[in-house]
This record gives C-alpha cells, structure tokens and sequence, in this order.
C-alpha cells in the first residue's frame, strides 16, 4: 500500500443502470455551441464553426439530486445535456470508429455561473470559475449502450416547476457525437472513464432556490434535480 500524507480525496464514479458495478470517472469534456438555436440565443453565429471545448471537473459531478445555489453569482442558468461516457480511448480516433469507444450515455445538467461566464467573455478570460464549481454537473445513473443503443435522435428537454424551458432534438447537434470524440481525440489522449457533455438546445435561463428541474431524453428517461 502506497503512503499518503494526509487522507487522499476518493476518485469519482457514477451508479450503473442495472448493475452494481460503478463507472470510474476520469475527465469530464463540455462542448459549447452545439445546437443552432442556443448558439443565436447566446449572440453567435449557427455556422458550423469548429467545435470548441472546456472542462469541469470529475468531481463536479453530482448525483444527487440536489443542486445548492452556488455563492459569487445572482445569475445561474440550467443547460440540459446528453453525457457521453467513454469506455476505451486513444489519440486521433476516426469518426467511423468513435462509437466503439462509447460505454454509455446519461442525463446531465451544465449548470453555469452566467454572470461570471459574461465577464470573463468580456476580460478574454477562461470560463473555469463560471462552469467547473462544486455541484455543477448534476447527473443521472450511466445507461450502458448494450441497453439503449446509440442515441442520435429523440427530443431532449428541461422542464422548470413543470414548465417546459428548454427542447430540441439530438438530431439537430451541430457536431454528432462520433465528431466530437474524433475531434476530441486530435487534442486529448481519451481514456475510459471520460465524460463529454454533448452541448444545450436554446432556452437556458436563470434558477432560483425552490425550483425543480425536469430533465428528459427520449431513451434515456428522466431525472429530477431541486435547487436549494
Ligand atoms: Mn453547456
């Protein structure tokens, strides 16, 4: 047995649907822009640029349930995502073999410091402190793929106190998901265990305390986090 120190912080993993095994995290990877409409909302133009990347942290996941209104903002907002969960990896994967690395998929939340993000767009800062923060990806149990198959359509939506705020479609991803790992890959040696946020339909908006989010993903169900 290695020697520590002091206590060493205990690695992240994710509940398995139907199983007890548990997925071992090892980075989690966020696209930003990747569907048309939340690209207009946010200002910038639907061309299909190339994607673009940021990170939070694999502790940053939070299966919960529960999201607690963060401190340093007045202004946090909900993106509903499709998680991608990887179970093998490698550099410069081509696209038609990018699927093969996919153990599963999950419900997510890339909740955001939107106050802090604008800031640091304006200063030409990294967004770390608006996006990687403590409870900041609220996610659902890993749905292997041999279950659920590979989701490359089916309506993706987020619901506020019942109403509906975000909705769009998988089909609309500006960059699919075997893009976004190929692409991924030419930056980053991937690895099992890494984590992609597949990106957010327009409709993002601000939380409050009290409120309960709604996340759903035709094939992947839906889960429920409240914000306190
Ligand atoms: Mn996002």
């Amino acid at each position: 047995m290695p020697q520590f120190p002091f206590e060493p912080p205990q690695p992240t993993t994710l509940p398995i649907a139907g199983s007890e095994a548990r997925f071992p995290v090892h980075r989690v990877y966020c696209v930003g822009r990747n569907y048309a409409a939340h690209a207009i909302e946010m200002g910038h133009d639907p061309d299909r640029e190339a994607p673009f990347f940021f990170q939070k942290n694999p502790g940053n996941l939070d299966t919960s349930g529960e999201f607690p209104y963060p401190d340093r903002t007045c202004d946090v907002h909900h993106e509903v995502e499709m998680a991608v969960m990887l179970k093998s990896g490698g550099t410069n994967i081509p696209e038609l073999e990018a699927l093969d690395h996919v153990y599963g998929y999950a419900l997510a939340l890339d909740m955001t410091r939107r106050d802090l993000q604008a800031e640091q767009k304006k200063l030409g800062r990294p967004w770390d402190i608006s996006k990687a923060f403590e409870h900041s990806a609220p996610i659902g149990p890993v749905q292997p793929a041999s279950t659920v198959g590979h989701l490359a359509e089916g309506r993706i939506s987020l619901k506020v106190n019942g109403a509906v705020r975000q909705e769009g479609n998988l089909n609309q991803l500006i960059w699919k998901v075997p893009e976004l790992i190929s692409c991924l890959s030419e930056y980053f040696e991937l690895v099992g265990g890494d984590v992609i946020l597949s990106g957010t339909p327009a409709g993002v908006s601000s939380v409050v305390r009290g409120d309960v989010l709604e996340v759903e993903i035709e094939g992947l169900g839906s889960m429920v986090v409240s914000v306190f």
